[in-house]
């Protein structure tokens, strides 16, 4: 098995004197600027930069690129992170010039066309979500929920209601919920599960109250499971006084069959790099909308894009926004993504794809109920969470099983997530893989199982194909090595 240390950092690869790359001749005139800088912040030195040929640095990179993996090589069940196709259209369409080359300090009328493109992906996903106005502003899904929670505050200190500070979050909410309500200055109160998986609505009925600022949700649930009693938390909260947050980050169970702001919620988030096709990972650029209520929109981040007869424009005259919340006006480019997806999909096709992910989804948790326990035994929607309670029995965590996934080139579920099932496995195939694809997996997960039953060192020693073996991961989160030091 090849080491981490075999693969030469470009700074190894570097002779004295080779370059990759050649500047075109200066056109402009040479200006000397050194008199303008503290003598401290003149470099007197060379910069210590590795210098090889093109060659080699593409050769380099390109090693590099082959031990990436993502769901261009194959299937990537990551569940609440839906991993589904990117398709390659819609980088086709963010990459035409006049979207490319635009630059956020021109006039807008010298823009109008990516104007409208905003202007109609905000329409859409009103449509989408039942919410009476969407801002493209926010960066991404947990910078969406701290956003809406600033507006849910500011619409209760309009009201003199000053008391509210607290935010009711279910004991199997994505983590970043209870985060966000942190940073916008609330405190995070638990509502548990009941044993359907469900919010336990007596204890929402215990915890809600006259400093309910709002309460966030998921639905699906991130156990998978419809809170089908939407409607009478919907009531418990208006009636005391709150806010309803709905968490949209995986829209893709229920898009176009139902609808947040049918269910009662005064404002949602939407992952459009999740559920819109926007590729994810390396930390962005995502996109995180929000749409919230007509009683809300006067708190929108300003400015608002919007149009008369003859032009779209922005809008700052908003007296009670509670200010911009992003640089220029949301990630553009990840926002024509999704625009083009909305468009190549159609009404039908959003539809079908809520179908597939769901049908997928199902189809996955009941061959893997077959070996693996299931916490909560009701049809699921776009994920499931399995428990390998049964193989710790036998020597066997749900790491070991996860790690021994990588030997077949899979993915890895999301694992010890939510932190409410034992030895958790949360998987989320999407509606973009075939039958054979998930029939693969799962053929292999069964393996995993009976491998725990007969030959369990197998799998608490894997991976055994992979670069490398075992991570310490402690160490490599608590002492990253992010620079090589010569
Ligand atoms: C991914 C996700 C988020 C956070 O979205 P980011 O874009 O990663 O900030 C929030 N809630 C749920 C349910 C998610 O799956």
């Amino acid at each position: 098995m090849a080491n981490q240390k075999d693969f030469p950092v470009i700074f190894e690869l570097s002779k004295p004197g080779r370059t990759g790359y050649s500047l075109p001749d200066l056109d402009v005139p040479e200006v000397d600027l050194s008199h303008e800088l503290e003598d401290e912040y003149i470099r007197t030195d060379e910069p210590d930069l590795p210098e090889i040929s093109e060659l080699q640095l593409i050769r380099h990179y390109t090693a590099l690129s082959k031990r990436n993996y993502g769901v261009d090589s194959g299937f990537y069940p990551l569940g609440s992170c839906t991993m589904k196709y990117n398709p390659k259209i819609n980088e086709d369409v963010s990459r035409f010039e006049g979207f490319s080359h635009a630059h956020p300090l021109q006039e807008t009328n010298t823009v109008q066309g990516s104007l409208q493109i905003m202007y109609d992906l905000q329409t859409s996903l009103e449509e989408i979500t039942g919410m009476n106005t969407v801002t493209l502003q926010p960066a991404a899904g947990a910078h969406g929920e701290w956003t809406g929670l600033m507006m849910i505050r500011a619409f209760h200190e309009k009201n003199d209601d000053t008391e509210r500070t607290e935010i009711i979050v279910p004991d199997s909410a994505h983590g970043t919920n209870p985060a966000s309500a942190t940073v916008a200055g609330f405190k995070a109160v638990t509502v548990k599960t009941d044993e359907n998986g469900l919010v336990d609505l007596l204890d929402l009925k215990r915890v809600v109250g006259p400093k309910t600022a709002a309460l966030m949700l998921t639905n699906p649930n991130t156990l998978g499971l419809f809170e089908e009693h939407i409607l009478e938390m919907a009531q418990i909260v208006h009636e005391a006084g709150g806010k309803l947050y709905y968490d949209g980050a995986n829209l893709n169970a229920i898009m176009g069959y139902v609808r947040p702001g049918d269910m009662g919620f005064d404002v949602v988030h939407l992952n459009l790099h999740k559920t819109f096709t926007g590729p994810h990972g390396g930390g962005g650029p995502g996109s995180g909308p929000i749409g919230v209520t007509q009683e809300l929109t006067p708190f929108l981040p300003k400015p608002v894009l919007t149009k008369d007869v003859n032009q779209y424009f922005f809008d700052y005259n908003r007296p009670d926004s509670i200010g911009r919340v992003k640089p220029y006006y949301g990630n553009f480019g990840i926002n024509v993504r999704a625009y083009t997806y909305i468009r190549t999909m159609g009404p039908d096709g959003l539809k079908q794809v809520s179908e597939y992910a769901v049908l997928n989804a199902n189809y996955l948790m009941r061959r893997l109920q077959e070996e693996y326990a299931l916490p909560f035994d009701q049809h699921c929607k776009h994920e499931f969470v399995i428990s390998g309670k049964n193989q710790k029995k036998l020597g066997v965590r749900t790491l070991d099983i996860a790690k021994r996934l990588l030997d077949y080139g899979f993915h890895p579920p999301t694992i010890y997530f939510p932190l409410n099932v034992e030895e958790a496995l949360m998987v989320e195939p999407t509606e973009t893989e075939s039958k054979e694809t998930l029939d693969e997996f799962i053929d292999v997960m069964l393996e995993i199982a009976q491998d725990a039953e007969e030959q369990p060192e197998v799998v608490q020693e894997a991976p055994h194909t992979t670069v490398i073996s075992r991570l310490d991961e402690t160490m490599a989160a608590r002492k990253p090595v992010l620079r090589y030091i010569k």
